[in-house]
């Protein structure tokens, strides 16, 4: 199965027609409510397709962490989670423009006290996994430690560095996947452009290699690049009418990690990730519009 250590948050989402400028106050009549943080939402990506998966995190003592974990075992996502008195569960607070462009601000709360010691008992207790997975919204030293033990016992592991985080040369080496979107790749690359073409994208992929073996960066609407020791790919976004792109990124590497652990090889994983982000542009909210296995291999075959 897949072992993933992150964050969760519950978000409050609303949709404007355009973000608020510095100084001014919008007034909207209604939040949505939703379960979110990319830890969560890409473990649960995992388990809707089908493979074992454990999550490891933090909530707080409060009623938003107890529904969240109590969803988390419907979605039948095995949990080793730590409970931290006087800290609230993490929250997101997310603007969607009619475009389906999502910008949030992340209140970490409980996820900022997962702590290096929580990650070594957590891989103590449960079975070897077959993939390892986290993301920046933990703390930067949690992060080390799920590469640092995933590389002691030969398991292969997968960075999606979202957030940007700056890190020294400590990741190099722990990580065979780097999974990075648009910004993150250039933050990561040190480039204050954006490259103007895809060629200029898998350059910058191809740069990244020092971090990890196989680099993957996202490109939204454009699809995604590949780099790795066998070469490079470029791989097309499918045409969608996106509503709500919250989660595709989540969805990309949940789908990616199921993928890689039931045995397929980078061509089929990055096909099944990229069909995944697709369909989860399409209906509001991460979790909500993740597809499960099914509707998965139902679209695939369309
Ligand atoms: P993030 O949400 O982390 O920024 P991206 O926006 O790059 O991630 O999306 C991840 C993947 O989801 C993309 O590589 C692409 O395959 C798919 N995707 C994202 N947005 C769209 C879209 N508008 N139309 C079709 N596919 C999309």
């Amino acid at each position: 199965g897949v072992l993933v250590v992150g964050s969760l948050n519950t978000d409050f989402t609303v949709y404007v027609d355009e973000l608020p400028r510095p100084g001014q106050t919008l007034c909207v009549t209604d939040a949505v409510t939703s379960f979110g943080g990319k830890g969560a939402n890409q473990a649960i990506q995992a388990r809707r397709l089908g493979v074992p998966v454990t999550f490891v995190g933090a909530v707080g003592a409060d009623d938003r962490g107890r529904d969240y974990l109590s969803r988390m075992e419907s979605e039948g996502v095995a949990l080793r989670v730590t409970q931290i008195n006087g800290c609230a569960t993490g929250l997101g607070f997310v603007h969607c423009t009619p475009d389906g462009t999502v910008s949030s601000t992340v209140i970490s709360g409980a996820n900022a006290r997962l702590t290096p010691a929580d990650v070594d008992a957590a891989f103590a207790a449960i079975p070897r996994p077959g993939l390892v997975l986290t993301q920046n919204e933990v703390p930067a030293d949690s992060v080390v430690s799920v590469g640092r033990r995933a590389r002691d016992m030969h398991i292969p592991a997968v960075l999606n560095a979202a957030p940007y985080v700056p890190y020294g040369d400590e990741l190099h080496g722990l990580f065979q996947y780097l999974i990075v979107n648009e910004e993150e790749a250039l933050a990561y690359a040190g480039c204050e452009h954006a490259p103007g073409d895809i060629a200029g994208w898998q350059r910058l992929a191809v740069g990244l290699r020092r971090i990890s073996p196989e680099v993957i960066v996202t490109l939204g609407g454009a699809g995604s690049v590949y780099a790795g020791a066998k070469g490079q790919k470029v791989v097309p976004a499918h045409h969608v009418n996106a509503v709500d792109t919250t989660g595709a990124g989540d969805s990309f590497v949940g789908t990616m990690c199921a993928a890689l652990v039931r045995g397929q090889n980078i061509d089929s994983a990055l096909k099944y990730a990229t069909i995944a982000g697709a369909l989860t542009t399409m209906g509001a909210g991460a979790q909500e519009s993740m597809p499960a296995g099914s509707e998965l291999f139902e679209a695939s075959s369309t």
